[in-house]
């Protein structure tokens, strides 16, 4: 089991006196910064001039700065940038400011994973990823709580590493709700895994495979739509509040019965060593593909994408009643 760290295992203090650079404004950055602020800790924001958020930053009151001058004299920089240009900046505008000894944080492992980013050796690196989007992490804090969160270190040279991603945490409320130790390679491969494996990838195939055999077997795409796309959130609710057996029980008999008696024939061991394939492919085509192409790359421009669309999910849902 792992263990999970709650208030009385952080200490705010590491982090009194110190200069916290939040490098990024959007989902992440924004929620972070504003509730480390509010939580008495010195936060400057870092930001590229004319940009869209340099003004929502200053509207919420926040110090705000070029991304060089924040960096400089920091002594804990975040990296709240969106993944795909977190090496780029990084090279250009944080590197050459960086304190030496300053530590430097992540939401996600993906940029130190796969080598978009090596920091120095001097550099204490960490990541405290909230496990919600950052509006979300907001309101919890604002509640007086928290969300939950994964913290992990990669380098500590200065044998505070660990201490530090709890403050952060800390000060987010994270703590409050738990956060877990995991390690910059787990967080980001089961990430990646699960976003392509499960819930972007596997969801989206089985909604377009039901979708599109009800209606190529001569269903309306309304009632197809209903069937096998609304609906998928209606079952996920029951499994995130009690679990799979919650799910079986609270199902009619016809549904518990049918759906256990068919889903292996569609989740075969072949899929299973599918999956296991695409977790030892180490996810070395995420790495190259810019991130701007994969919309118009990827999405498979088939009729039943397009069919999904066309039913107009709003009017299905008001048609039958929401
Ligand atoms: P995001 O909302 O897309 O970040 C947008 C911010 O980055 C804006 O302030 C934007 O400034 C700035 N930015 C974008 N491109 C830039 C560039 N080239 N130069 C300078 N600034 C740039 O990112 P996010 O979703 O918060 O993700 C941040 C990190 O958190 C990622 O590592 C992500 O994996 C992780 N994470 C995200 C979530 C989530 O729910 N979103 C959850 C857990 C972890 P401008 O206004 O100037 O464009
Ligand atoms: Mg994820």
């Amino acid at each position: 089991m792992a263990k999970i760290y709650h208030d009385s295992d952080a200490d705010l203090g590491v982090l009194k006196g110190k200069k916290i650079a939040v490098i990024g404004f959007g989902s992440q950055g924004k929620a972070q910064s504003m509730c480390l602020r509010d939580s008495g800790l010195n936060v400057v924001v870092g930001l590229r001039k004319g940009g869209k958020s340099w003004d929502d930053a200053k509207k919420n009151g926040m110090k705000v700065a070029e991304i060089a001058d924040a960096v400089t004299d920091a002594d804990v920089v975040m990296v709240l940038l969106p993944d795909e240009v977190q090496g780029t900046v990084y090279k250009e505008e944080i590197e050459p400011n960086l304190k030496p000894g300053a530590a430097i944080d992540f939401a996600h492992g993906f940029s130190i994973v796969f080598g978009e980013i090596k920091p120095p050796k001097k550099a204490d690196v960490i990541m405290m990823a909230p496990k919600s989007p950052g509006p979300m992490e907001r309101e919890m804090f604002l509640q007086g709580f928290g969300v939950p969160a994964l913290i992990a270190v990669e380098q500590n040279p200065s044998g505070e590493a660990k201490k530090i991603a709890l403050a952060l945490a800390k000060g987010l409320g994270a703590t409050k709700a738990g956060v877990i130790e995991t390690t910059f390679t787990e967080e980001a491969t089961s990430d990646l895994f699960g976003e392509q494996a499960v819930l972007c990838g596997g969801v989206t195939a089985l909604i377009e495979a039901g979708f599109d055999t009800l209606v190529k077997a001569g269903y309306q795409p309304e009632i197809a739509y209903f069937e096998c796309l609304h609906e998928v959130k209606l079952i996920v609710d029951l499994i995130q509040k009690g679990g799979m057996m919650h799910m079986w029980t609270s199902v009619s008999n016809t549904a518990e019965y049918g759906g256990l008696s068919r889903r292996d024939r569609l989740i075969t061991a072949d899929t299973r060593k599918e999956m296991a394939k695409m977790l030892k492919e180490k996810f070395a085509d995420i790495k190259i593909v810019p991130y701007a192409d994969l919309p118009m790359k990827y999405v498979p421009e088939n009729e039943v994408v397009t069919a999904i669309a066309a039913a107009k999910p709003d009017a299905v849902v008001a048609a039958f009643g929401g």
